[in-house]
């Protein structure tokens, strides 16, 4: 199953990118070691490609010089030419020539992001991507969604989809056919926060390729038409110390949530308008985060609650003790699958850091429709509509200097641009049309 690759075959280095795209360049395979050290050149304009061809403004232009360096423990390098599948890539890092981190090298700002929080806080995180796509090999059909039918209708898909994700070393979770027709869910169990974005990206690319060895594709775009079903990515997440040991639960705390999990998640929620067009970056991704579609409209923390921001997840009763401690864990709503995982990440990490600076209390939870709430007492609450398009999104961002000192203000011009560029494309264009091109691009 592992591919004896000849030394002219090609190694893809990529990069996760502004567009949730992975974009690099093709090495022979017998320059792997070379590579290594030297990597690969890179252009700094090419983080203003859009998913839909135009490149925005960019201050770069055609200067500057970039190294793309491969991290061979993301390699994957899978030959089943039974399922079609013939996949090398490998995840790399973005330095500049002095060869500190590229500030737009976005698996470099969750690499900074949880540097700083292991040594400002002692902590690191756990974290576990559960993806939401729509696969367009099967007969779809509404009042299916989680039906053996539907999973009998996928036919050979989801057994080649775990077994190929289990080649490149994830450890598939759960599979469902999801509610909308055609739509599933994978689930990978949780890793370090690093790897479980790699982990991410791959299975997106992987995903994409059992799909297209079936002659289908497979859409991780957010909605696949303004009418239908949302396709989420929620990240669930859990905070160590630095020997491994939880630090989520405190029985003594309301809900069990100790209070530096408390701070990190008051912290995400206070700016979380600031960073919802990091997580949900799409014109489309505001048609899923509206009420009663089960994804985040508000900045709430929900106990048990499918439409909260964040959410207390359930732990199973059999589990006690320390298996208990290690299980407790929440789950961020509010994104998808334009965003790039490693920018996803990262600005989960950098909003939960300002809670632990500022010691933040934890927010209380909602157990309740919040579209039904007053004004005042969801202000009582300290809790926000969510930005309802990307441009009021993109605005909250630009007025953001917490984003500009977490990110960097370079970062931060360089997303704004590419970002307003995406939006200028959708302009003239019907949600129908839109969400059509959502579809296609990711
Ligand atoms: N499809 C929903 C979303 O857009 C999530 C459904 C669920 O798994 O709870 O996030
Ligand atoms: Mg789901």
């Amino acid at each position: 199953m592992i591919s004896e690759r000849k030394e002219t075959d090609l190694t893809m280095v990529v990069s996760s990118d502004m567009a949730g795209q992975l974009r690099g360049k093709a090495m022979p395979h017998s320059a792997r070691s070379e590579r290594a050290t030297t990597g690969l050149g890179w252009t700094p304009t090419n983080t203003f490609i859009t998913s839909f061809g135009p490149i925005a403004e960019s201050p770069w232009g055609a200067l500057g010089d970039l190294i793309l360096r491969p991290d061979y423990t993301t390699h994957v390098d899978i030959q089943v030419p039974e399922y079609g599948v013939d996949e090398n890539f490998v995840i790399g890092n973005i330095f500049n020539f002095d060869q500190t981190r590229w500030t737009c090298c976005l698996r470099g700002q969750l690499m900074q992001a949880l540097e700083d929080l292991r040594e400002q806080h002692g902590l690191v995180v756990t974290a576990a991507f559960e993806h939401e796509f729509h696969y367009s090999g099967c007969e779809g059909q509404p009042g299916l969604g989680y039906s053996l039918r539907a999973l009998r209708r996928l036919g050979e898909f989801p057994n080649r989809l775990t077994e190929i994700l289990a080649v490149a070393g994830l450890v598939p979770d759960t599979f469902m056919p999801e509610y909308g027709p055609g739509q599933c869910e994978m689930t990978i169990k949780p890793n370090g926060a690093l790897r479980a974005a790699d982990d991410a990206v791959i299975l997106r690319e992987l995903t994409r390729s059992v799909a297209r060895g079936m002659g289908a594709n497979a859409s991780f775009a957010p909605m696949m038409d303004p009418a239908g079903v949302g396709n989420g990515v929620h990240i669930h997440f859990s905070l160590q110390d630095l020997d491994g040991n939880p630090v989520n639960f405190d029985d003594a705390q309301p809900q069990g949530v100790s209070k530096s999990a408390g701070s990190f998640i008051a912290g995400m929620l206070r700016h979380m308008p600031d960073y919802l067009c990091m997580t949900a970056p799409s014109v489309a991704s505001y048609y899923r985060l509206t009420p009663h579609r089960w994804s985040a409209a508000f900045n709430n923390f929900g106990l048990q609650d499918r439409e909260a921001a964040v959410r207390i997840c359930p732990v199973f009763p059999d589990a006690d003790g320390a298996d208990y401690q290690r299980k407790f864990h929440f789950e961020f709503r509010a994104g998808d699958g334009a965003a790039s995982p490693y920018l996803a990440l990262a600005a989960l990490i950098r909003s939960g850091m300002s809670g632990l600076e500022e010691e933040l209390t934890t927010p209380q939870v909602t157990a309740a429709d919040l579209t039904t709430l007053d004004g005042d007492t969801l202000a009582e609450k300290q809790i926000v509509r969510l930005p309802q398009s990307l441009d009021s999104a993109l605005d909250l961002l630009a007025a953001s200097p917490w984003a500009k000192d977490a990110f960097g203000e370079t970062f931060v011009e360089a997303y704004l641009a590419h970002k307003r560029c995406e939006s200028a494309i959708m302009a003239d264009l019907s949600p129908e049309e839109i969400c059509a091109k959502y579809a296609r691009a990711y």
